[in-house]
């Protein structure tokens, strides 16, 4: 059966439109009895302010999420956790969606995603976020799931899950004791403090600039053979590069000569200065 999560959310709306006008609208659809009962199984409203609420990503979410995900993404990226990309796997405001959820994906936060490994957890609690693994079973899938640290847009079952978040334990029926990292920061105070971490001062930039000035002129890599292999500033054509001491000192030797052969040629071509009359 299609369900709202399997095709883009744009797609459904416009199907519910269609389904749902009082006058038949001429088309194009081709629903299925199974598309028309999970249309009807769609609840009528969704949880929450339209302000916190945001398209994002094939789905719903709330502008926390919408905000830190791809930060967490760029991160992970930047560490070499990921290749590409989160695997979202369920995002909010999906009343009814996954009875495995219990309601906790009912409004904002809550987020699944693929990357559940060690080191990616910490990364996300690093972030802000309460990602804990989740295991199959009781879930379809493994997965991370957790919310952004301080997010305001929990459901009922969310808020459930944050208390005891703050008491430690793990958000579900066993109530055991979370894994890895805890407490961590609120997301978005962990986003401003890792973009300053990140951030380079003047000094250095000042240094860094110091350094490349240092190993360029230290590094043994101006190319002393031309693509025909002619030397340019030795003329041992087995030198393949020269320091760039000795190809300023080369070329300022070169320079010297050529201004001599000038001054010599001006005052070959210089008449003498005509006799007083
Ligand atoms: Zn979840
Ligand atoms: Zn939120």
């Amino acid at each position: 059966m299609t369900t709202p999560d399997m095709i883009d959310p744009e797609v459904w709306e416009h199907r519910r439109e269609v389904l749902l006008s009082p006058t038949p609208i001429v088309g194009t659809l081709d629903l299925t009895a199974d598309d028309i009962l999970a249309l009807l199984a769609e609840p009528a409203q969704l949880l929450g302010s339209a302000s916190e609420r945001v398209r994002f990503r094939g789905g719903i979410t709330c502008t926390c999420v919408a905000e830190s995900l791809p930060f967490v993404e760029q991160v992970m990226l930047d560490e070499g956790l990921i290749k590409s990309n989160l695997d979202v796997y369920q995002l909010g405001y999906r009343v009814g969606g996954t009875a495995a959820s219990g309601g906790t994906h009912d409004r904002g936060g809550c987020t699944d995603c693929g990357q559940y490994s060690d080191r990616q957890i910490e990364c996300w609690r690093d972030l802000g976020w309460t990602m804990q693994k989740r295991y199959v079973p009781p879930f379809d899938a493994y997965h991370a799931h957790g919310w952004p640290n301080g997010c305001p847009h929990l459901s009922a079952a969310g808020r459930g899950q944050a208390t005891q978040w703050a008491n430690h334990t793990n958000g579900l029926v066993s109530r055991a004791r979370i894994q890895g990292k805890w407490p961590i920061p609120k997301w978005d105070a962990a986003m401003k403090q890792k973009e300053q971490d990140m951030a380079l001062s003047d000094s250095d930039i000042e240094k860094v600039a110091n350094l490349v000035v240092e190993k360029v002129f230290a590094a043994d890599a101006i190319p002393n053979v031309t693509a025909e292999g002619v030397p340019i500033f030795t003329s041992n054509a087995k030198n393949p590069t020269v320091t760039i001491p000795t190809a300023l000192d080369r070329t300022g030797r070169k320079l010297n000569a050529l201004q001599a052969a000038v001054d010599a040629l001006q005052a070959a071509a210089t008449p003498d200065a005509p006799a007083a009359p």
